[in-house]
């Protein structure tokens, strides 16, 4: 049974509250007896029913907390309850620990299998190893470890131009029109990475340290394992996605290469540096047009018009204000979509700074937040509402193109350039995406790499998947120090080739939806109402999806979406003259 949709009125006015965690454990202890004691498959289920809603009322005020302690990295008290959150709920996973036995002990187990689908069982077998006494101390020394990352990347700033800047800040200025601009504003980014890169080098170190301590102590080979495990990538494994990379090295990079090549020239530059990346256009890249609000109030209006669900799910984002998208002083970077599940109400998280990456957080956020919103209206279990980030992904880049169509809204005159920049650069961003993967398989599979060491990897690495990267002969960066701009590479490790998976379905999704909306859309909306109830390549086939990891499927994909780069390319220039 689902459970009824609470009232509620607006983010910021959501109470918090830290959650009884000795009571959750004793109402889990009595699921377990009652588990055990199951006389009919109805008591367990009852169980797992019961389990759910603890961990629903513990999710939500931990998710409250958890996005407003990344709304203001300075205030000191949703950060000590966002820690104490995270260290209790991983000595709760003990205790769920025993539940999960007690389910995979039932005699009811195969019920479970045939009402919750055989993904539910592969999950928590595999929870299992995941946790056990000796690893909940190093748990809570990672997730301190995060929230030093998060202060010291949120507190980096410097003066440009008489103007206070922080790394977003600078990126803005990396696109304009001027290249002694950019140029100097990439100085500026490159030495305020640079002061930090002896805190975060450190903090670094530390973090694989304890991750394949941890790891050792759950009994994996390596760090890796427990990672994809963690990840649950059930369905694929490490040479899967090696596969993949090769098929990225093959058939997208040289493509990329062409791009670049086609950008220099754009902007007469004899030779395209990391700072010209960023700027497609001469004239300056398409910005979005209008204030934040004018935006979301464009946005809202694009989605009534996409389809009855997507319409729906946008009113109540806005009924409840769950957003919070300008970029403000003590804010942790990045964006992010969470969910708070006694609400069902996604929460999206971004840092406007003006450029049309506004608009991509918009669709992009936005499109994780409509599949959880219909999941979990759709799905029994809460647990399932969400799948693998490489599943994950695909609702939200798909939904980045799926939108294409409404740019207009946005960008206006220059809504044929935005479109252009927009899908060449889904392209140009995958040599990037699986380069970070690349990166953390090589650093885990060597963990006690010095920072040096672990520099020289990523700039071998750059020199295979993105031959044409220059910094201009900055040290620092020209000696591989780019790494450490990745947030994942901290925080989320081995959460980014993802994107690029994701990306590969995307396109399949865009050439579709040229071909007949109606189709490709009935698909998607299939793929985000499944949410995680099933495997990644069941999800693929349930949404008629070719898989990216398989030999072929890029060499398949690849040209026909650079064919329609350069469609969309003839548009815009046409328009130009
Ligand atoms: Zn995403």
């Amino acid at each position: 049974m689902k459970k009824n949709e609470i009232e509620f009125g607006k983010f910021k006015d959501l109470a918090y509250q830290r959650p009884n965690y000795d009571e959750a454990k004793e109402k889990l202890k009595e699921c377990i007896s009652k588990v055990k004691k199951a006389k009919s498959f109805e008591e367990v289920d009852e169980a797992l029913h019961i389990y759910e809603d603890i961990l629903a009322n513990i999710g939500t005020n931990a998710q409250i907390a958890g996005i407003r302690a990344t709304l203001d990295t300075f205030d000191a008290y949703y950060e000590e309850e966002d820690f104490i959150n995270s260290k209790e709920m991983s000595s709760l996973s003990l205790v769920t620990k025993k539940l999960n036995q007690a389910f995979l002990d039932s005699k009811f187990k195969e019920d479970l299998n045939n009402k919750y689908g055989s993904l539910f069982i592969t999950t928590i077998e595999n929870e299992m190893k995941l946790i056990n006494s000796s690893v909940l101390s190093n748990f809570s020394k990672e997730k301190k470890l995060c929230q030093k990352y998060d202060k010291v990347v949120a507190q980096c700033k410097t003066s440009f131009r008489g103007e206070e800047c922080n790394f977003y800040g600078l990126l803005k200025h990396m696109e304009s029109t001027d290249r002694s601009e950019r140029k100097e504003a990439f100085l500026a980014w490159a030495n305020l990475y640079e002061q930090a890169s002896d805190k975060l080098d450190d903090i670094y170190d530390q973090l694989v340290a304890i991750r394949c301590d941890s790891a050792s102590k759950l009994g994996f080979k390596n760090y890796t394992d427990n990672a994809y495990l963690n990840l649950k990538r059930f369905d694929y494994n490490q040479n899967d996605v090696k596969i993949f990379r090769e098929q990225v090295k093959k058939y997208v990079v040289p493509e990329v290469a062409k791009l670049y090549q086609d950008q220099a020239k754009r902007l007469d530059v004899y030779k395209l540096q990391w700072y010209d990346e960023q700027l497609f256009y001469p004239t300056g890249n398409a910005n979005p047009i209008g204030t934040k609000d004018e935006l979301v109030k464009k946005a809202k209006d694009m989605y009534k018009e996409l389809s009855k669900e997507t319409g729906t799910y946008f009113n109540f984002m806005v009924k409840h204000d769950l957003f919070d998208l300008e970029t403000k002083p003590g804010k942790a970077m990045g964006g992010y979509c969470t969910f708070i599940d006694n609400y069902k109400a996604p929460f999206i998280f971004a840092n406007f700074n003006g450029t049309s990456a506004d608009v991509d957080t918009l669709t992009h956020e936005a499109g994780h937040a409509f599949q959880a919103y219909t999941a979990s209206r759709n799905i029994d279990l809460l647990s399932q509402t969400w799948g693998g980030y490489e599943t994950s992904e695909i609702h939200s880049m798909s939904m980045e193109l799926f939108t294409h169509p409404w740019m207009d809204k946005f960008f206006g005159e220059k809504a044929d350039q935005y479109r252009y920049f927009h899908l060449a650069s889904c392209l140009m961003a995958i040599p990037y995406l699986v380069s970070v993967d690349e990166f953390q398989h090589q650093v885990y599979a060597k963990p006690s790499m010095t920072a040096k060491e672990r520099r020289e990897v990523w700039h071998k690495i750059e020199l295979e998947y993105m031959p044409w990267r220059d910094y201009d002969g900055n040290k620092f960066l020209s000696e591989g120090g780019f790494w450490m701009q990745k947030q994942h590479i901290f925080l989320d490790p081995f959460y980014y080739v993802d994107y690029a998976i994701a990306q590969t379905c995307a396109f399949q999704f865009y050439i579709r939806n040229l071909q007949n909306h109606t189709e490709a859309w009935k698909d998607y909306l299939s793929l985000c109402k499944a949410g995680g109830s099933k495997g990644f390549k069941e999800l693929l086939t349930l949404a008629n999806l070719k898989n990216p990891l398989e030999e072929g499927t890029l060499k398949d994909v690849i040209p026909e979406i650079v064919n329609e780069i350069n469609k969309l390319k003839e548009k815009a220039n046409n328009k130009n003259k």
